[in-house]
Order: structure tokens, then C-alpha cells, then sequence
């Protein structure tokens, strides 16, 4: 089977990683729990940032955010070298900007996401996957976002949202853990 996967805040907990450099570099001891109730994907708001200060604040603090640990997930980086070893084909498809896509390519690789080489796309807008999508012809996609998932609507893809505080609105299968994985396919 060909399954394609998003990468930030579904396979690995990119967001609460920005909280926590965020609650750092501002000096801000910003309760978790907020964070945890956000209905929205950007988390300025609950330092205080206007929008236009949360974008800014987010470029400068891309370099850490994306290449530092980020943690993976629970058994996200088992699952899919399980996946990998019994032969499925595996797809990365992020909308990180195409001047991080090959150094995230590797810090995927060196996290142990089994990546093979001509599988993994960036660089596009999140309305922009569908189009890679269609052409890869994947049987199952996980996402986290909303802007993404809800332009996913052909009837042969199998499509999954990983659950957030953002997104459960969404009528769609939800994947809680990694490691349930294996009894969905
Ligand atoms: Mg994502």
C-alpha cells in the first residue's frame, strides 16, 4: 500500500515544541493548558502577539524549532519502520518551505523515519498537497490540519486526521496514537 504522511503535528509534536521555545525566548510562563485548548494552529495568541508579531516570531525561531528535537510522537517512528519492513511505501508531504526541505529530509532520517529517497515532497502550499496526492495515488494520508484535510475528498484515498485540540470538528477518522496504527490498516 502507498500511505502519505504530513509531518508536523502529525508525526512529530511540532507545536508544543515552538510553546516551549516560545515560553523561553519571551520569557513568558505561559500555562500549558492553554496551549492545550487552543482551537487554532498558530499559538501567538496566547503570548500575547498580534498576528503580524507571531509571524515574525515564528521565521526567526524557524532554525530552532525545525532542527533542534522536536519529539517524535509515541511509536510514530515505529510504526512506520513496520510499515516500511513489510513492504508498504511510505510518502512525506510537508508544506515546510523548500529552503528546509532537504535538511528536514535528513533530520527525518536521522530522527529514524525510514525515508527513501525520491518519497519525500515540500515546499508547496497546504492547498497545494492535493495535487501530489492525486498523483502519487496513495491509498491511506494523515494530516493535522483542517486548511489541508478539507480538500481531500476522493473517493479511493483513505484519509485520516491526527487528533489536536484544532481540529475536532472534523468528521473524519481520527488517529489517536501511532501505535493503532496496525489495527486500522
Ligand atoms: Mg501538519
Amino acid at each position: 500500500m502507498k500511505l502519505g504522511f504530513d509531518i508536523d503535528d502529525t508525526l512529530i509534536n511540532l507545536r508544543e515544541h515552538a510553546f516551549h521555545i516560545y515560553t523561553r525566548k519571551l520569557g513568558k510562563d505561559v500555562d500549558i493548558a492553554a496551549f492545550h485548548a487552543l482551537d487554532k494552529v498558530n499559538i501567538h495568541e496566547i503570548f500575547d502577539l498580534t498576528a503580524e508579531q507571531g509571524k515574525q516570531m515564528w521565521i526567526s525561531s524557524m532554525e530552532e524549532i525545525y532542527f533542534t528535537d522536536c519529539p517524535p510522537y509515541p511509536a510514530a517512528i515505529e510504526t512506520l519502520q513496520e510499515l516500511d519492513k513489510r513492504g508498504h511505501e511510505i510518502y512525506y508531504i510537508t508544506a515546510r518551505p523548500k529552503k528546509h526541505g532537504e535538511r528536514t529530509r535528513q533530520w527525518m532520517i536521522d530522527k529514524g523515519f525510514p525515508v527513501r529517497d525520491e518519497r519525500f515532497f515540500y515546499g508547496m502550499q497546504d492547498e497545494e498537497k492535493i495535487h501530489i496526492i492525486e498523483e502519487l495515488d496513495l491509498d491511506y494520508y494523515f494530516d493535522d490540519k483542517p486548511a489541508v484535510l478539507n480538500t481531500l475528498n476522493q473517493d479511493s484515498l483513505k484519509v485520516y486526521v491526527k487528533d489536536q485540540s484544532y481540529n475536532r470538528h472534523l468528521d473524519i477518522p481520527r488517529i489517536m496514537e501511532w501505535s493503532d496504527l496496525m489495527k486500522i490498516l
